[in-house]
């Protein structure tokens, strides 16, 4: 079971915005899965975190765009796991392929430059400008070269997925702070015996 210190709410640095987004359900794949997205308040959170120009979001989410926004990841989820593996389409894939594109449709800004060079999206409606990001940046991944450097965070505990955009291409960890530092500290642990 993971302990208090492993459940800070929102993890990054997947090494892409929609690998983050698919953290926001935790251990996912585990039989202690926990859904950080569960409401439009902390969709609001989630969208101030990783927005490009991390605000909140003008219009606050509605609890059918929470419901959304957890449905655009699960198909996210499907479709990156059908394309990593050899084993063909599983059933609803269409739709969840479907949910993406739709998702991805909906942009209904374009993103500005302002006076210090940030860029920023005033677009009036920031939750769908971001499932839309979220839903371009999956289509990109799913269909790029870089698609093989997907990877399962070595912690069969973890569920997270990251890119590993190492040179060598041997990252191993979702994040060196959190389970990569959980295995080094348990190889410690091993190496010194039984205290
Ligand atoms: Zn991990």
């Amino acid at each position: 079971m993971p302990n208090a210190d492993e459940l800070i709410q929102f993890r990054e640095g997947a090494g892409r915005l929609c690998l983050d987004f698919l953290r926001t359900l935790r251990f996912a794949g585990s039989d202690h899965a926990v859904e950080e997205l569960a409401g439009p308040a902390e969709l609001a959170a989630w969208i101030t975190r990783f927005s490009p120009d991390r605000t909140a979001p003008s219009n606050p989410p509605t609890v059918a765009q929470a419901r959304e926004a957890r449905l655009l990841r699960e198909a996210i989820r499907s479709v990156l796991a059908s394309a990593r593996s050899t084993s063909g389409d599983a059933p609803g894939l269409r739709r969840a392929r479907g949910r993406i594109n739709a998702a991805a449709a909906r942009l209904p800004g374009a993103p500005a430059l302002d006076n210090a060079n940030t860029v920023r999206w005033d677009t009036g409606d920031g939750v769908t400008t971001m499932l839309s990001l979220i839903a371009r940046d999956a289509i990109d991944l799913v269909s790029s070269a870089r698609l093989p450097r997907v990877r399962n965070c070595a912690n069969p505990q973890c569920g997270a997925l990251f890119l590993d955009n190492s040179r060598p291409g041997t990252r191993r960890w979702c994040s060196m702070n959190s389970c990569g530092n959980l295995a080094k500290k348990a190889a410690l642990r091993q190496k010194a015996g039984p205290a």
